[in-house]
């Protein structure tokens, strides 16, 4: 799936990152090495958004998203890697190499291809005798031969013919594994999914990308999914999408188990959806706001569901979605409600959910006597700073007009007051974001909570070395840089291997060339810290005091005995997850 350096080049060169960016972001005039616009990718209001022409990458100051070009179409358009390159290509009108082109399609297709044929075979296991425990179970939750179908649901079993079923159809032990359909362990070759009712998961263009399966033992989780492959990014697809974005809801169900999903389908609700296993995704809420604007939240009524709710609004609210919040009692999830009460107590739930707003300012109103001028005042108070709040601009003058209602007092005034407290909200929100940015300490820091140093002082010094070698990349020769296993920060690391590995390879060094092998945080991280100032005129002994900082730093620490076990580890880890 590489694409040839040279084209990456000339697709590069030809696709200007003001231009490219300049399209989705009403960029301000220049402002020194930079233009600045408001963020895509988080709400607000001042402009933190930087887009770098010389280095052609963009940088947000309040999320800390970055990276070039390639990287900012995967993200905003909702993209692969290959596909952004392919969008970009086409809006430059430059060819995609044939070649490239025809081997990464078809291998895509090859993969979508055993994943149909797959799930066509698991179908058909619900007829055979041994699919007879996965029919009863089916009974047993009340699905529908009918929904069954509608979802292509199926059943793998715990012994099957499945590999000679696949290697029948054509397909080869590498396309099995790199679909996971099949693993590898230490007897060979076994099926991913073994004993466990099969949800295929459909993406919206109706291609089966990856498999969800629910255990009909006890043994090992609840739901197994499939692992990334190159046709399944869990964090970029919903599970019942390809059904709900055809519903006529006008709004969209989430929820969490696949059961109870096809639950809330089988009774009439076919606009539910659920994300694949993880907690929402920012790009799962794109990916949602293309289809609707009002999302319904139906999580399980415990305490991971409130807190995936909470999550789920902050992320939703951000994309200016409507949310409201189910409260279900006396069931602990949608499906049971729903055998237990029936569709039409569920449906009343559905009309009656609260927004979040309504909510809020209904236990504002409990707690005052609007008849006492002073509780009268206090109520305003409160209320106006609570719509003062909403981003929206429509939302706060419908929302102040009904707060004057209940106070009886004029619209006017509650509008103006409220848009007051806005403005005081924003320029707090605005020092507190300046503060951060001029605190070292936290700048230090990677945005991404995953990539955080634990040794911010040798984190630096390897910032620096991945600095000067992007900036100079001739300082690849000199002698005594250090091993990749010396660096503390797991994603530093990663970048340097990969930045050395270019260099020593004669190959393009540009935030564009590495969104190929970068992660999206990895990229994010490479963005920000190249930003910082780097003393260039004397390259040489800049790399030799961060290298020095490195070494004693790594001699410090007390725990560098166990990198290697931790290695060992997380090679293990990565093996099996
Ligand atoms: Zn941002």
């Amino acid at each position: 799936m590489a694409f040839p350096e040279n084209f990456i080049q000339e697709l590069t060169e030809r696709s200007d990152i003001v231009d490219v960016v300049g399209s989705y972001v009403q960029l301000s005039k220049r402002s020194g090495a930079n233009y600045f616009g408001l963020c895509p990718f988080h709400n607000e209001r001042t402009p933190s958004f930087a887009v770098n022409p010389s280095g052609q990458f963009y940088h947000c100051f309040g999320c800390g998203k970055g990276g070039g070009v390639i990287n900012f179409i995967m993200e905003i358009e909702n993209l692969s890697y290959p596909d952004a390159v392919r969008f970009l290509a086409n809006r430059a009108g430059i060819q995609v190499p044939e070649e490239t082109v025809s081997r990464d399609a078809k291998k895509r297709a090859r993969l979508l291809s055993a994943n149909k044929d797959a799930a066509r075979w698991f179908y058909e296991q619900l007829t055979t005798p041994g699919g007879k425990r996965c029919t009863d179970y089916m009974a047993g939750r009340r699905i529908s031969p009918a929904v069954a179908k509608r979802f292509g649901l199926g059943y793998a079993p715990e012994r099957s013919g499945f590999q000679q079923a696949m290697r029948a159809k054509g397909y080869t032990d590498w396309e099995l594994l790199d679909a996971d359909l099949i693993r590898k362990g230490e007897h060979g070759f076994y099926d991913t999914f073994r004993d466990r009712l099969m949800f295929p998961i459909i993406d919206v263009r109706g291609q089966v990308i990856g498999f969800s399966g629910r255990t009909l033992g006890d043994a090992g989780a609840k739901y197994l999914n499939s692992r990334e492959t190159l046709v399944f990014n869990k964090g970029r697809n919903l599970f019942a999408l390809n059904l709900a974005k055809k519903s006529k809801a006008g709004y969209i169900i989430l929820s969490e188990g696949n059961i109870d999903i096809v639950a809330l389908h089988q009774a009439g609700f076919d606009s539910a959806v659920a994300s694949l296993g993880t907690s929402l995704t920012p790009e799962q809420a794109r990916l949602l706001s293309r289809y609707t604007n009002e999302i319904i939240l139906c999580y399980d009524n415990d305490g991971a569901g409130i807190k995936a709710s909470q999550r789920a609004i902050g992320i939703l609210e951000r994309l200016d979605l409507k949310v409201r919040v189910l409260r279900m009692t006396g069931a602990k999830d949608p499906d049971e409600y729903i055998r237990t009460k029936g569709a039409d107590a569920f449906r009343n739930l559905l009309e009656g959910s609260e927004d979040q707003v309504d909510y809020r300012l209904n236990s504002v109103k409990a707690k005052y006597d609007l008849t006492q001028d002073d509780q009268k005042v206090a109520y305003l108070r409160e209320a106006t700073a609570l719509v003062a709040s909403l981003p929206g601009p429509v939302e706060r003058q419908v929302y102040a007009i009904r707060v004057a209602g209940e106070a009886g007092v004029g619209q006017e005034a509650v509008i103006q007051e409220v848009e007051r407290r806005r403005k005081q909200l924003l320029s707090r929100a605005r020092k507190t974001e300046e503060q951060n940015m001029n605190r070292p300490e936290r700048i230090a820091q990677p945005a991404e909570k995953e990539l955080r140093y634990h040794d911010p002082i040798s984190a630096a010094a390897e910032e620096g070395v991945v600095r000067l070698l992007y900036l100079e990349p001739a300082l690849a020769s000199e002698p005594g840089l250090p091993d990749a296993k010396a660096f503390s920060s797991e994603a530093l690391r990663d970048i340097y291997s990969i930045l050395l590995d270019r260099i020593r390879k004669g190959e393009a060094v540009s935030v564009a060339s590495l969104a190929g092998s970068l992660t999206p945080e990895e990229m994010s991280l490479l963005v920000r810290l190249l930003q910082k100032p780097e003393q260039l005129s004397n390259g040489r002994k800049a790399l030799q005091d961060y290298v020095a900082k490195i070494r004693e730093q790594n001699e410090a620490d007390p725990s560098s005995d166990l990198n290697a076990l931790r290695d060992r580890l997380r090679e293990r880890k990565g093996y099996h997850s």
